[in-house]
């Protein structure tokens, strides 16, 4: 029998519905300030859809397009800035930044109540010790992926290829905190066939083209590839799909997979930081 294919695109759709929604109950709009440094043709396509989604769901865009040459310390400045102002409700510092520029230091600055990207060290903290703040939002759109699909996770075993700060390490927590039994794989994992058939719940993150093969899958897992990787013919995943699309029970797609969650999941987190505050 073929997987169950996970519609990232329809589920994606719903939650910019509810996030419409929950943005109209709100006494004051959020605002989103996306921050875009220099040229980047990529980022500058990515910025544009999450400007455009943004206020399609009834928020404001406060974008601040800078330039190439600005300075560690000017841009300290300006995100000094809108942390202090009250009308920007998330701060979004597009990545990768130019080469003299150190992203570290200034995802730090970031408030982290106004971190909707939920990548500085407070929200990963946060994350870890199981507090209220915001997550990040590829790791997040997953779990609504896999919530949709009414994946059970308590006591499911679970497995992360990838431990990066951006996506395995924040997924493995928010496994971990729905009682998954949750194993972490990397680059130095050895047999990591072996131990990735051991997963009900499988996620690839590794960003390395077709490293999950069909040795790699027990019957009826649900998997999820986090990966994408552009090549001639268009856009494929850590897995590959074809291969194991008659082993698993459900699998999401590359595109159309987690990739559109993670713009929703990024207005979801605008919202919920309006609402934090509100609640603070
Ligand atoms: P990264 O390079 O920062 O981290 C990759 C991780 O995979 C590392 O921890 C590394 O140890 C591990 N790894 C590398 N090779 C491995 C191997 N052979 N076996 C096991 N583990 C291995 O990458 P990232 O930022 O976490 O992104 C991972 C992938 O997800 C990339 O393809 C990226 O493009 C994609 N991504 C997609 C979205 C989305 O919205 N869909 C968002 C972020 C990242």
């Amino acid at each position: 029998m073929s997987a169950l294919i996970i519609d990232g695109k329809a589920a994606a759709a719903e939650l910019r519905e509810e996030v419409t929604r929950e943005v109209a109950l709100l006494e004051e709009a959020p605002g989103l300030a996306t921050l875009l440094v220099g040229d980047d043709p990529a980022s500058e396509i990515y910025v544009r859809n999450k400007r455009r989604l943004c206020v399609k769901a009834g928020m404001r865009d406060l974008h601040r397009h800078l330039p190439a040459e600005i300075s560690q310390v000017e841009l300290a400045e300006i995100i000094d800035e809108l942390n202090a102002d009250p009308a920007v409700t998330g701060i979004l510092l597009q990545l990768p930044l130019p080469k003299h520029l150190d992203a570290v230091d200034l995802l730090a600055r970031i408030d982290p109540d106004k971190d909707v990207d939920g990548l500085t060290e407070t929200s990963a903290g946060r994350l870890a010790s199981g507090v209220t703040g915001l997550r990040p939002c590829t790791p997040a759109g997953v779990m609504r992926l896999l919530d949709r699909a009414g994946v059970p996770l308590a006591g499911a075993n679970a497995v992360v290829v990838g431990r990066s700060n951006l996506v395995g390490r924040p997924q493995a927590q928010l496994l971990l905190q729905r009682d998954a039994t949750v194993t972490i794989c990397h680059r130095y994992t050895r047999d990591l066939p072996v131990i990735c058939r051991r997963a009900d719940v499988l996620i690839a993150a590794a960003g390395v083209r077709h490293l999950i093969g069909r040795d790699a899958i027990k019957p009826g897992a649900t998997v999820i590839d986090v990966g994408i990787h552009r090549t001639e013919t268009g856009l494929c995943g850590d897995v590959d799909t074809a291969a194991v699309l008659d082993v698993a029970g459900a699998i999401t797609p590359v595109p159309g997979g987690v990739g559109p969650m993670t713009i929703a999941m990024l207005l979801w987190n605008t919202v919920e930081a309006a609402r934090l505050r509100t609640a603070a």
